[in-house]
């Protein structure tokens, strides 16, 4: 059995380390086009604001620390295609493409907040 799932954050990561405790023999790979994972995004403004020294204190664990418990995790990467039919993901890293072949796909990549139509919201100065 392989699960891949594509997302690192809160709900990929916590994902990956459940079915680990559930089973030691399936092949976990996590996906994301980020470069950490298993970091905090709401102790960003901590780190911000300088509460918090570094964006590294933030982060609980590492792609290294996740193969010792042989979760594959591949950062900096984009998934561009999924087919269902084949099962397979589609990833560019480097310019290059990968097909990984899954029994279990996970989706697990957020969400984009809605922003409401308010007057001066595309303002330089204005962050959303
Ligand atoms: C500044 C800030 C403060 C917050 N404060 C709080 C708080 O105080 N309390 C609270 O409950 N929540 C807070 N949140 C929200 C909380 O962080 C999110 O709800 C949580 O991170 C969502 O986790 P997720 O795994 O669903 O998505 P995300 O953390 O958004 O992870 C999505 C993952 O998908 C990956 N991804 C997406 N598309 C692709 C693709 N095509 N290819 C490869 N990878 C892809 C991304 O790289 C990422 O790894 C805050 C968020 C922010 C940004």
């Amino acid at each position: 059995m392989k699960v891949v799932i594509v997302g690192g954050g809160a709900g990929g990561i916590s994902t990956a380390s459940n079915i680990r405790k559930l089973d030691k023999d399936i092949e976990i790979t996590v996906l994301t086009r980020d470069n950490k994972v298993a970091y905090s995004p709401c102790a960003i403004p901590y780190v911000l604001s300088g509460t918090i020294e570094s964006f590294d204190d933030i982060v609980m664990r590492t792609p290294e620390d996740y193969k010792e418990k042989n979760i594959e995790v591949i950062t900096e990467v984009e998934v561009t295609a999924v087919d269902s039919d084949k099962k397979t993901v589609t990833y560019e890293k480097n310019g290059k493409d990968t097909v990984l072949k899954y029994d279990k796909l996970v989706l697990a990549t957020g969400g984009n907040p809605f922003v409401p139509p308010m007057q001066g919201v595309e303002l330089d100065g204005v962050f959303r």
